[in-house]
């Protein structure tokens, strides 16, 4: 694809309906390209701002079938995407990020091994397969540390914190039961001074830019800010964004790589997740950047010249979850504020409703 650009008209389409997805359709639209939604649930955020949309479940064949063949190039805006749905889209249409790089970003062991490989750190960790593994990790890690399940985790669901005291068939019950064939990845606990995000878009020709690291701070394991420049010296910015490119130039990725990491007090970074797709910690972009991820990524797999990610200015983003959206037009009196909702009807707990971006003067 590289060299034939996506002529205007063309139409992308998106696995998955919710904000993500959203905003990389209304980007699209500036460029103008149609965007074609596929997800289960009716009235999706992202559905509401495009004419075209399936509403089917993921696996219904027919239904993705005839998507693909609606589509000119496909990606999607979460990465628990069933695989089989990416591999039967992939097998008609081009999607990106590829199935390769979808298969590694949706596992936490396979992320963790292809960063090992790449001898770029994270926490330590080991593979746990039942309450005899725990132990042997225990003994072997120590504690404090994390459990995961490697698979469908976001947001802290399917974490548990271990301590020395932890009862390993307790814990192993409680998160990994229900599961068919549970696995999990056991983490040390980093101590860490701070978390920040990179991200990354590549091109199909190779080309890569990369956005400043931003600072990101959790509530209850759910992103509630981020700040922007993360306060960090420039060489670890610098180190934080090498790293960030690297590995989506090892994923051989087309489309947008966030990379989330831990920076200890050292100034030592830790890869602590991969996403490959458009991250919450960017949603800033529309408001302080020339190029917000979501064009970004629409020009990336579009085959179009990547964007200047050169920051406007300061920004800190402040999710809106559940209830805190009531009022949110209230925001729209403060200068600085930019709003953004997502259109969801219901606001049940912790669910991400909208952002706020409060623009600052560039540091
Ligand atoms: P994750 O789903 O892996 O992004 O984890 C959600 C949040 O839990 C992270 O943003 C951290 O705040 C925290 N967390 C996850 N893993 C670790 C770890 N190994 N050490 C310390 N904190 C962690």
């Amino acid at each position: 694809m590289a060299g034939r650009p996506l002529p205007p008209g063309a139409v992308i389409g998106m696995l998955g309906g919710g904000q993500l997805g959203r905003m990389t359709a209304l980007a699209a639209a500036n460029l103008g390209y149609r965007t074609h939604v596929y997800c289960p649930e009716p009235d999706a955020p992202a559905a509401q701002v495009t004419a075209r949309a399936t509403t089917a479940a993921y696996d219904d064949w027919a239904a993705l079938d005839a998507f693909a063949d609606a589509v000119d190039v496909a990606t999607y805006e979460f990465e628990n995407i069933p695989f089989a749905t990416a591999e039967r889209i992939a097998a008609r249409v081009p999607l990106m990020p590829s199935t390769e790089a979808l298969r590694i970003c949706q596992n936490r062991l396979r992320e963790k091994a292809f960063c090992r490989d790449l001898e770029i750190p994270t926490a330590r960790w080991a593979e746990v397969d039942g309450p005899p593994a725990l132990r042997a990790a225990l003994a072997e890690i120590g504690a404090p540390a994390v459990l995961k399940t490697v698979e469908q985790g976001y947001d802290g669901k399917g974490q548990s914190a271990i301590t020395a005291d932890s009862d390993p068939d307790a814990v192993w019950a409680a998160l990994a039961s229900g599961a068919a064939k549970p696995l999990c990845i056991f983490e040390s606990f980093v101590d860490f001074a701070l978390e920040i995000s990179v991200i990354v878009a590549r091109a199909p020709d190779g080309a890569t830019r990369s956005y400043p690291p931003v600072e990101n701070r959790h509530r209850n394991h759910i992103l509630d800010q981020t700040i922007v420049p993360a306060p960090i010296s420039p060489a670890v910015a610098e180190r934080a964004e090498a790293i960030a490119t690297r590995l989506a130039e090892r994923l051989a990725l087309v489309g947008l790589l966030a990379v989330e990491m831990f920076v200890t007090a050292e100034g030592e970074l830790l890869v602590n997740e991969l996403a490959p797709r458009p991250h919450n910690s960017g949603h800033w972009s529309i408001d302080a950047c020339r190029t917000s991820q979501f064009e970004q990524l629409v020009r990336a797999i579009a085959g179009l010249p990547l964007g200047s990610t050169e920051r406007l200015s300061d920004a800190v983003m402040q999710n809106l979850l559940g209830d805190e959206a009531e009022g949110a037009l209230d925001r729209l009196a403060e200068p600085e504020a930019k709003l953004h909702l997502y259109g969801k009807a219901e606001a049940r707990p912790g669910r991400k409703m909208g952002h706020v971006t409060r623009l600052l003067d560039k540091s």
